[in-house]
């Protein structure tokens, strides 16, 4: 039994524009198992270069798009994209 699983999903950071990976969902069985956005529906990574800290939702209505958000690391500015399922 693990702690979280990995979110087959990647993006752009919002602040930096970096790519982000490895993101991560305790929203299912957490045992270091690869899940679609859609099964995990809230997931999270954190960007390697400059420390974004960064908050995912799948959005159902549309299926169209997936919504993040990434708080810079000490401050208080909150940014949010939204992206397209891939
Ligand atoms: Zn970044």
């Amino acid at each position: 039994m693990g702690m979280f699983d990995w979110v087959d999903y990647e993006c752009d950071c919002p602040v930096c524009g970096d790519k982000v990976t490895g993101f991560q969902t305790k929203e299912t069985e957490c045992e270091l198992e690869i899940v679609s956005p859609e099964k995990a529906q809230f997931f999270y990574s954190k960007c390697e270069k400059c420390g974004a800290w960064l908050q995912a939702q799948y959005v159902p209505p549309t299926k169209a798009s997936i919504h993040v958000e990434a708080t810079q690391r000490g401050g208080m500015h909150i940014f949010k994209k939204n992206y397209p399922v891939l």
